[in-house]
């Protein structure tokens, strides 16, 4: 007698997707989607098709990232077409529910919700789908971790302890379910003054780095605390494509080839 794949462990792939790849962080506000959009863009730049899914069922932030409304339709039967923000796929639940609308599911509602914007979107032919996990650690998280097929995580964290120690516990979450943590990118790493051009470093600097040494994951990456990465994401325009050739669509894309 067949056994549901959930059954026997195994997770079942996304027809045409080659890879998926989770973007987390321990803790809310560390800069996970606005690090989930621009990495994106910044695989794309690198030539490969992308696709986003926003699992942050929560607070759902690629709407606004993509500057994408409206409502999927559906191609054929219960399978919707995703929307398309910068030549990328995006699906969110954003795109579902109105923006008001209090998010007041328990755990099992949204594990269905996310299972149908993985499995019951007409993705097409995709390299990578990147995932917008929500923030933390709990079961929930565990639960999505174990239902995507997911070929690794990356750990977003500022440099502060706090938002490290969330992002240690992040990566042993990924290791219970055997997903391979790809590495960690620290956000908000420093602060360039636009005025006197000097280097402050506000959460203090380089934790991200010595914590990926210790715990024996790659290091990503450092991204400023810098008011153009604020505001091209608050805008709908990341700054891997509105600022194409600046310093810090450098940054992302090498953070994209190192995944
Ligand atoms: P999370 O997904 O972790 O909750 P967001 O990506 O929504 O975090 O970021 C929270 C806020 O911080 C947003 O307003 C975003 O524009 C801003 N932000 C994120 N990263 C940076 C950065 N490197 N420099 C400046 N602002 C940033």
């Amino acid at each position: 007698k067949s056994q549901a794949p959930e059954q026997t462990g195994q997770k079942p792939g996304v027809p045409g997707v080659k890879t998926i790849i989770a973007v987390a962080s321990g803790k809310g506000g560390v800069g996970k989607s606005t690090t989930t959009a621009n990495l994106a863009l910044g695989l794309q730049a690198n030539g490969l098709k992308v696709g986003v899914l926003d699992a942050d069922i929560y607070g759902p932030s690629v709407p606004r990232l993509f500057n994408v409304t409206g409502r999927p339709e559906p191609v054929s039967g219960r399978i919707l077409k995703p929307l398309e923000g910068y030549g990328i796929k995006v699906m969110s639940m954003g795109f579902m529910v109105e923006e008001e609308t209090p998010m007041i599911w328990r755990g099992p509602m949204v594990i269905s919700a996310l299972t149908q914007m993985l499995r019951e979107v007409a993705w097409g032919e995709l390299d990578v789908l990147v995932v917008d996990m929500p923030p933390g650690t709990g079961d929930a998280q565990l639960t999505m971790a174990q239902q995507v097929p997911l070929a690794g995580a990356v750990i977003v964290s500022t440099p502060q302890d706090l938002a490290l120690i969330d992002a240690r516990k992040g990566l042993n979450m990924f290791r219970r379910v055997d997903v391979p943590v790809l590495g960690i990118v620290e956000n908000m790493s420093y602060f360039l003054c636009p005025d006197c051009g000097a280097r402050h470093d506000i959460f203090g600097h380089g934790g991200a780095r010595a914590e990926a040494e210790k715990l024996g994951v790659p290091f990503l990456g450092e991204v400023p605390l810098d008011m153009q990465i604020r505001e091209t994401s608050d805008a709908g325009t990341p700054v891997v494509v509105s600022d194409p050739d600046g310093a810090h669509t450098t940054v992302y894309r090498a953070i994209a080839s190192r995944v």
